[in-house]
C-alpha cells in the first residue's frame, strides 16, 4: 500500500517550535496589557449560524461577498460559517447571556479567523486575531482608552514601526449626507469605476474608497470628503479622542479617507500601520460601533473595539529583528539504572513542585549520551543521578554554561543553588 503524505489546506499554516516561542512571547504581552487596563477574557465558538454575519457584517462586503467558509448542516440544514471575525460573535454572546445587564463590559479574545481569501505574505485563509470590544461606553475616553492600549502593546512588545492613522465618520445622519454626495461623485466617474466599486456604488458606497485596486486610487483621492458633513456632537467626540491622545503623546495621522463600509459604524475609526510588510501594512484595525448592539437585537448599546493580526505582528517582529526571550529548562535530569530512574523521578517532581522547570531523560543511553541532550536543550544545569547518588538519595549538580565542576548536593538545595543563578543572570524573562 502507497501512503502519500497529507498536507496542509492552503493558506491555513502550521506554526512551529521556533515561531511557536513568539507566538507564545506575543500572546503573554498582549494579554498581559489587556488586563492591565482591566479587560476580561471571553471565548466564542468558531461556528456561528450565517446570518449573524450576514446581518452584522453587510451583505456587500468582501467578507460577506465571497470571503466565508459556509456550510450546511447535515442534519438539520442550517447554513454555518467559520467566524471570518469576531466582533459580531461576541456581540451575539454578549446580548445572548445579558452581559450588558451588569454594566458595561471590556471584554477580549483571541483565536483563528476564516477568510476564503488569495493567500500570500501577510494574508492567510485561517489567520488568528486579538480582539477587543468594549461594550456600552458612549464617552470619547473608551476610544483613546483601547488605541493607548494598543500602543502600550507595541512598546511591550519591542515595535517602533506602527503608526496611527485616525478618522471620524460622525453621526448616521452624517453619514447619509456624505454617502449622498459620494454617490453622485462616484456616479459622474461611473465609467472608471472597476467591477466591484459598480457593484457597491448604491449598496455600499463607502466600501468604494476601501478599494485595493490601483487603478482606483485617483478616484478615491479626489472623492468628496466626509469632513464637510459632519455633526458638532461628533466633531467634539472626536476632538476629545485626539487630546487624550496626545496627553498621552501617542502621535497620529488623520487620514479622511480611513473608513469602515458598514452602516452601523460610526465616530471613530482608527487603523496602525506598518511600513515593513509590503501591501499587508495593517497590523490592527477598529473603531466605534454603536449601532451594532441594537443591530443584532439588542437594547441600543454604544461600543468601540479593534481587532489586530497576529500572523502580521509576528512578521512586523521578525522585520524588526525584535529578540524573542525563550524559555530554557532549568535542569535536565540524566540517570543510569533502575533504582537511579526511581530517584530520577523523585527528583524531577520535587523539583517542579519547587516552580522549577525540568526535563527528565527519557529513551535511556549512556552518560555521555544523555549529557549531549541535556546541553542541547539549553539547560542551565544537568542532574546526575547514578546508583551511588539514588542510594544516598543526593543528586549530581552540573552547571552546563560555565565551567565549574559538579557538585553533590541534597535534592532540597537544588532550587536554591539554580533559582539563585537564575536571578543573578536575568536570564528568564519573568513571566512565570
Ligand atoms: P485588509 O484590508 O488587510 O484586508 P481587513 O480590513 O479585512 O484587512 P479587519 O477585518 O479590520 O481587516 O481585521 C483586522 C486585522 O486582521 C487586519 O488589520 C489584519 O491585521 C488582520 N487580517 C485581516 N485579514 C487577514 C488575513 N486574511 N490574513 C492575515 N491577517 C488578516
Ligand atoms: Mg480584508
Amino acid at each position: 500500500m502507497t501512503t502519500t503524505p497529507i498536507s496542509a489546506v492552503r493558506g491555513m499554516n502550521d506554526v512551529l517550535p521556533e515561531a511557536g516561542e513568539a507566538w507564545d512571547f506575543l500572546e503573554r504581552t498582549v494579554l498581559r496589557c489587556l488586563r492591565q487596563y482591566g479587560y476580561r477574557p471571553i471565548r466564542m465558538p468558531l461556528v456561528e449560524r450565517t446570518e449573524l454575519f450576514v446581518r452584522s457584517i453587510g451583505e456587500v462586503t468582501d467578507i460577506v461577498e465571497k470571503e466565508m467558509y459556509t456550510f450546511t448542516d447535515r442534519l438539520n440544514g442550517d447554513s454555518l460559517t467559520l467566524r471570518p471575525e469576531g466582533t459580531a460573535s461576541c456581540v451575539r454572546a454578549a446580548l445572548e447571556h445579558n452581559l450588558l445587564y451588569a454594566g458595561p463590559q471590556r471584554l477580549y479574545y483571541l483565536g483563528p479567523m476564516f477568510r476564503h481569501e488569495r493567500p500570500q505574505k501577510g494574508r492567510y485563509r485561517q489567520f488568528h486575531q486579538v480582539g477587543v470590544e468594549a461594550l456600552g461606553f458612549s464617552g470619547p475616553d473608551i476610544d483613546a482608552e483601547v488605541i493607548i492600549m494598543c500602543a502600550r502593546m507595541w512598546r511591550a512588545l519591542g515595535l517602533s514601526d506602527v503608526s496611527l492613522e485616525l478618522n471620524t465618520l460622525g453621526d448616521p445622519q452624517a453619514r447619509a449626507r456624505y454617502r449622498a454626495r459620494l454617490v453622485a461623485y462616484l456616479e459622474r466617474h461611473c465609467n472608471a469605476l472597476d467591477e466591484d466599486s459598480k457593484r457597491r456604488l448604491h449598496a455600499n458606497p463607502l466600501r468604494v474608497l476601501d478599494s485595493k485596486n490601483p487603478a482606483m486610487q485617483e478616484i478615491v483621492e479626489r472623492a468628496p470628503r466626509m469632513a464637510d458633513d459632519l455633526d458638532e456632537p461628533s466633531l467634539a467626540h472626536f476632538e476629545a479622542v485626539q487630546a487624550a491622545l496626545r496627553r498621552a503623546q501617542v502621535g497620529f495621522t488623520i487620514n479622511p479617507r480611513l473608513v469602515r463600509g458598514l452602516d452601523y459604524y460610526n465616530r471613530t475609526v482608527f487603523e496602525w500601520l506598518t511600513g515593513k510588510l509590503g501591501a499587508q501594512a495593517a497590523v490592527c484595525a477598529g473603531g466605534r460601533y454603536d449601532g451594532l448592539v441594537e443591530h443584532l437585537g439588542g437594547k441600543p448599546a454604544p461600543a468601540c473595539g479593534f481587532a489586530m493580526g497576529v500572523e502580521r505582528l509576528i512578521a512586523l517582529l521578525e522585520a524588526e529583528r525584535v529578540t524573542i526571550p525563550t524559555r530554557v529548562p532549568d535542569c535536565y535530569v540524566v540517570h543510569q539504572g533502575d533504582a537511579a530512574a526511581d530517584f530520577a523521578w523523585q527528583v524531577c517532581e520535587r523539583l517542579r513542585e519547587q516552580t522549577l522547570s525540568v526535563i527528565l531523560h527519557c529513551g535511556g543511553g549512556s552518560f555521555k549520551t544523555q549529557l549531549r541532550k541535556a546541553d542541547a536543550s539549553g539547560a542551565r544545569y544537568a542532574i546526575v543521578i547514578g546508583e551511588d547518588e539514588a542510594r544516598a538519595a543526593k543528586v549530581g549538580l552540573k552547571p552546563l554554561r560555565e565551567a565549574a565542576a559538579q557538585m553533590l548536593v541534597d535534592v532540597d538545595e537544588v532550587a536554591d543553588l539554580v533559582v539563585g543563578v537564575r536571578r543573578l543572570s536575568g536570564a528568564h524573562d519573568g513571566s512565570r
